[in-house]
Order: structure tokens, then sequence, then C-alpha cells
């Protein structure tokens, strides 16, 4: 595949801080809680854009975030959840996890989404820690962090226009001339046939991407030269450009080169056979060309032909123009989405709850379960600090301190805090 690609950083937002409050009535001395719970913060959410062809946007722009939550109010106001942060890819971008290359999601479909990391709930007030032994609970949640992750977006290069012709016809120079971006072309595991790429502008904003389709002739309709995925990439291009050396260098007659590629074509694949073709006569800067001209153009009545030469450029910008005119006509085939292309993958919550690592005698407790309720607790307040000390209690890391080897009086930590183990 051809791929352009990127690394980006996103973050979903963080869920708002509970709220500590009472109730403050006349003639009631001594009001009920009353603080609100935090907003939900957003979500990040990759979407399909039709409109959008390469991942040009994402050299520019890497760190995603959205927003956080509203804290929580008095009087049970809760507050306001963010909304999600949308991200607009092109179709037939795949992401991934950056760090352990994972295909997280395999973007196909129009307005296709998936959700790549979620935003943090919100914070408890204080008026759901109410209890029949507590009924002035005076602790609240701080919003739970936002989950974050750096992932790869990857392009599959879909082709607008295909190149069809006998080798030696210029396709190769007919792409370098046009192009004005050369994507990087990946590996290509199947065939030492490298594909050639163009990415073609045509005024602002308008681009449309070519595709030299070498071998084609050789053999590729049976399966050799070309790899399936190569071959289903070619199948979604909507034109062909048909180029004939119409110089004969080869000593090759032009009108039979367009008819035994027309013939390849049709036995490879009857629907490639069927786009919609442009007649390219190449190579008119060499002397005497007009007499094959005129025979193409009688052998093909109903084509119209387009005389250039790639490598002078005559012509060229006429051609170029014809095209980006046509593909505005042409409708983009659905694609036909094979079942294993396809990929939603939830939210993965892995279950590791902590873990223990002893160094320089000091015992250090992390993992996603309890750095959560860390960064859950607001530690100036006193009772959510009890709470938290009861989470550590319930979660087992007492115990598993104890089991490490953790003695009365030994430091342990848990983020940028540090505490004293007593009983
Ligand atoms: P491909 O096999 O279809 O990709 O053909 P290439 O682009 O590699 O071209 C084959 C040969 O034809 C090369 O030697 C090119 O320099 C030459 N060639 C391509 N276009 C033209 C042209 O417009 N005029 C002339 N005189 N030679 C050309
Ligand atoms: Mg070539």
């Amino acid at each position: 595949m051809f791929y352009d690609q990127a690394k980006i950083y996103v973050k979903g937002g963080d869920g708002g801080n509970g709220m500590v409050a009472f109730r403050r009535e006349k003639y009631v001395p001594e009001g009920g809680p009353s603080g609100g719970d935090g907003g939900k913060g957003g979500n990040v959410i990759i979407t399909t854009d039709p409109g959008l062809k390469t991942l040009v946007d994402f050299k520019y722009k890497r760190h995603y975030k959205a927003d956080r939550g509203e804290h929580g109010q008095s009087k049970n106001c809760h507050g306001k959840s963010a909304g999600d942060l949308i991200i607009k890819v092109p179709l037939g971008t795949i992401v991934k996890d950056a760090d352990t290359d994972e295909i997280l999601a395999d973007l196909v479909a129009e307005e296709q989404s998936y959700s790549v990391v979620k935003g943090g709930r919100g914070g408890r007030g204080n008026t759901r820690f109410t209890s029949a032994q507590n009924r002035v609970p005076t602790l609240a949640e701080n919003g739970e962090p936002g989950e974050e992750k750096w992932v790869q977006l990857e392009l599959k290069l879909l082709a607008d226009v295909g190149l069809v012709g006998f080798p030696n016809a210029g396709k190769s120079t007919l792409i370098g001339r046009i192009s004005a971006a050369k994507p990087k072309i990946g590996d290509y595991p199947f065939t030492t046939i490298t594909p050639n790429l163009g990415v073609v502008s045509v005024g602002e904003g308008n681009s449309f991407v070519v595709a030299d389709i070498p071998g084609l002739i050789e053999g590729a309709h049976t399966g050799v030269g070309l790899g399936h995925e190569f071959l289903r990439h070619v199948e979604r291009t909507r034109l062909l450009l048909h180029i004939v050396d119409i110089a004969g260098t080869e000593g090759r007659d032009p009108v039979d080169d367009i008819n035994i590629i027309n013939s390849e074509l049709q036995k490879y694949d009857e629907r490639l056979a069927k786009r919609p073709q442009l007649l390219v006569a190449n190579k008119i800067d060499v002397p005497g060309t007009e007499e094959n001209i005129a025979k193409v153009q009688a052998a093909f009545p109903e084509q119209q032909l387009y005389a250039i030469s790639a490598a002078t450029g005559q012509g060229v910008d006429q051609l170029i123009n014809e095209v980006a005119k046509l593909l505005e006509t042409l409708v983009e085939e659905e694609p036909v989405i094979e079942e294993e292309e396809v990929r939603h993958v939830a939210f993965t919550d892995a279950p590791e709850r902590f873990t223990i690592d002893v160094e320089d005698g000091v015992y250090i407790v992390s993992g996603k379960e309890i750095e959560r309720h860390f960064a859950m607790t607001n530690f100036d307040n006193e009772a959510s600090v009890r709470r938290f000390q009861n989470i550590i209690k319930v979660m087992g890391i007492e115990d598993a301190l104890r089991e490490a080897g953790a003695k009365e009086g030994d430091v342990v930590r848990i983020k940028d805090l540090e505490f004293d183990l007593i009983d």
C-alpha cells in the first residue's frame, strides 16, 4: 500500500470536580449536603470525511484534547458535560496505537467513526456520599482524568485515475511530470514491482491521485506480479488513462497495442475494462507521429484522442484539466468492504489494578486503577483523604505491600504522594 502517515496525541477531557456544599435555608439551622457532581469530559472521536484526501493537516497540528467537564455547583447543580472532540480523516485511514502498533480501527466507509479515547467521568459531589452513618459528608471526588494516547494515522491512498499501457509507453514519465507530491511508498510484500503513485494538484484545494499500473499486461490477471491488495486498490479508480506510444518506438503498431491492453483488462476484470477511458497518444515530440495519430483516431472513432508529450509537456495541461473536469462528474464507486477490513474496537479498559515496585527501600504503587483513584482524590480535604486510605485497603494494596515485605514505618509512594505504612 501507499502510505501517507502522521502521529498525533489525543486526550479525552477530564471530568469536572464534585462539589462540597450544604443547604442554607432560613429556619433550617443545619441543612443537608447539596454539592453537585462534575460533568463528564469529552471523548475524542475520529471520523471519516470524504472531502479530505491527505493527512497533511496533521503535520501542523499534533495535539488534540477534548474539553473537560464543568465542576459541580452548590444547590445540587451538576456541572455540564463537555462535547466530544471530532477529528476528521480521509476515507481509507487506519488508526494504530503508536506504542504497540496494534490496529485500532480501519476507517473505510463514509461517516465511520471510532472513539479513540474516553473522557473522564465527573467527580461525585458530597450529596452522593450521604449514608445512614454519615448525614453530613464533607468529601467530594475530583473528576476522573481523560484517557490519553499517541496514535499513528496511516492513509491507504485510493487512486482516482489509473494509468494503463505497454511498458515504455511513458506512464512513469507522465506521473513524474504531473505530480505535485510523491507520497512515500510502503513496502510491497507481494511483488517486486513498485506501483508508482502521484498526487496531481489542479488549482486550489483540488487534487486527484494517479496510479501507474505497471505490469498489468505481464500476467496481472493471473495473479502473478501484482498483489491482490494492489489490484483491489486499482479497482477503485474512476477513470483510466490509456497511454499508447504513438511513435511506435519499439517497432510495434499503436492500434495493436491498444487492443492488446484492452483485452488484458477484460480478462483481468470486466468492471475495470468498463471504466471510462481516455486515449492518450504519447511521444508526439518524435517527428512523424501524425500518421499514427490519424490511424488510431480512425480505428477508435468514438474515443477522443489526447496527443501529448510526457517528455516535453506538450498537451499535458489540457489533458489534466480534462481529467479533473471528468472526475467531478464520475461518482466514486462504493468500496466493497470486506468483513475483516472493518474493525470496531470498544474502549479497552485494561483490568490492571496495581503493581508494586521496590526502589531504594521505597515501595512504589502504580497502575491504572489506583492512579485513577489518586487523581480523583482532593488531598486538601480530610474526608477525601480518609476515603482514599480506605480504597487502598479495599483494593488489597495494604496486604500486598506487607506481602512484598513492607514493614511498619516503611515509605510508600503513589504518584507524587509519599506516606509511611502504619497499622
Ligand atoms: P513506462 O514503462 O510506461 O513507465 O515508460 P517510461 O515513462 O519509463 O518511459 C519509457 C521510455 O520512453 C523512457 O526512455 C522515456 O524517456 C521515454 N519517453 C517517455 N515519454 C516520452 C515522450 O513524450 N517523448 C519521448 N521522446 N520519449 C518519451
Ligand atoms: Mg514505468
